[in-house]
Parts: C-alpha cells; sequence; structure tokens
C-alpha cells in the first residue's frame, strides 16, 4: 500500500509513521529527515529550515523523485512531509504515474494552531533519535535522555517564532492540499486532538 500522511507541524505525523511503517511493513520517505540530513553540508537548506521556510518545489522534487525510483519502494511507501504544496502534489501524481504507481490514501491529521505551538514548543529530542516533550513526555531526568543520558536539545526550528511561522507556511502553502486531495477522493480525515493510541487506531481502520 502506498499512503501519504498530511497534517501541520506539531500533529503527530513522525510518531504516527513510525507506527504505521511498522505496522504495514512498508518504507517511511520523509523530506523533513532528509533536508535535516543534507543541511549538515548545504547552508541554503540549513538556512531555510531553521527559518521555518519550504525548501524550493525544485529540489523536493527532484529529491523525492530519486528516492521513488529506489527498489524498497515497491513493497509500498508512506510520505510523510511530501508533497506540501499543490505543485508537489501534481508532479508526485506525474512520478507515479511514469512508475506505473498510485496512492491508496491520504491521511490527514489535524489539530488547531494553538494546541500545535504547545506540542511542538515543548519538544526536546536527543541525537540518538528518541522525542521528549518537557510537560506530556518528560524524561527522567530534566534535559537527560532516559535512553542513553545524552543532552536534550530543542530543534532550532521547534522555537516558538519559528513554529508560529511554520504553521504560517503551512496555512499559506500546504492546507490547499486538502481540497487537492479530496477531489480525487482519497482524503481521509484524522482528528488529531485525540490520544496517540486512538489516532493509530482511526488510521488503521480507515486504511
Ligand atoms: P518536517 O520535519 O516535515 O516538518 O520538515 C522540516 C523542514 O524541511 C520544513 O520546515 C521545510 O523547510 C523542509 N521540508 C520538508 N519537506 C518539504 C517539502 N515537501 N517541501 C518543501 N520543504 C520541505
Amino acid at each position: 500500500m502506498n499512503y501519504i500522511l498530511m497534517g501541520p507541524p506539531g500533529a503527530g505525523k513522525g510518531t504516527q509513521s513510525k507506527k504505521i511503517v511498522e505496522k504495514f511493513g512498508i518504507v517511511h520517505l520523509s523530506t523533513g529527515d532528509m533536508f535535516r540530513e543534507a543541511k549538515k553540508s548545504d547552508e541554503v537548506i540549513s538556512k531555510l529550515l531553521a527559518s521555518g521556510q519550504l525548501v524550493p518545489d525544485e529540489i523536493v522534487v527532484n529529491m523525492a523523485k530519486k528516492r521513488l525510483e529506489k527498489d524498497d519502494v515497491k513493497k509500498g511507501f508512506l510520505l510523510d512531509g511530501f508533497p506540501r504544496t499543490v505543485n508537489q502534489a501534481q508532479e508526485l501524481d506525474k512520478m507515479l504515474k511514469s512508475e506505473n504507481m498510485k496512492i491508496d490514501a491520504v491521511f490527514f491529521i489535524d489539530v488547531c494552531f494553538e494546541e500545535a505551538v504547545k506540542r511542538i514548543s515543548g519538544r526536546r529530542v536527543c541525537s540518538c533519535g528518541a522525542s521528549y516533550h518537557v510537560d506530556f513526555i518528560p524524561p527522567k531526568v530534566e534535559g537527560k535522555c532516559d535512553g542513553c543520558n545524552c543532552e536534550l536539545i530543542q530543534r532550532n526550528d521547534d522555537k516558538e517564532n519559528v513554529v508560529r511561522d511554520r504553521l504560517d507556511v503551512y496555512e499559506k502553502q500546504t492546507r490547499p492540499l486538502i481540497d487537492y486531495y479530496k477531489s480525487t477522493g482519497l482524503l481521509v480525515n484524522i482528528d488529531g486532538l485525540k490520544s496517540e493510541s486512538e489516532v493509530f487506531e482511526d488510521i488503521k481502520n480507515a486504511s
């Protein structure tokens, strides 16, 4: 199965992605993860990510195209964070058509603006990949990872002013995609204010 996971920053896409790919045995394709890796050696990408702005469509589309040409996606994939503009969605449609592939469902997890700000600005991460929240999932020792005891950090783009800019970008550039996928009949609305396990249940029930 091939799925798209959409939603504003803070909707819980990262958490749900892990559960979905494990449950369905499919590949997780996160453009955000790819750009976080790329920013280590690319100053332009690094600046865009730090400011919460989108990377230009042409760069994203080329990167996604290369990734979708790899063999492992044949077992199914979950697109997380891509497409993010109507133009990217149209380019994705062309790519899939040329590879004889299709999307089976687009899960749209929605949360309101203030909830998203609260969730992301409290997030703390460890270099081992573990993620915490100062109020909702606090580590046992403040500022330290439960697993490896390393110092937890706040991602630059999780700082409150950048979060508000990211949400603004989302409203203007990504929200129009909801209508795009509604018109294809692929859109599944998921209430992101429910608990993590309830959201996952809703996704499973709709898949
Ligand atoms: P994410 O982890 O999905 O929130 O992505 C982190 C950052 O990577 C975003 O704020 C953008 O700067 C960039 N990014 C990820 N996916 C895309 C995309 N599809 N189009 C443009 N920029 C993207």
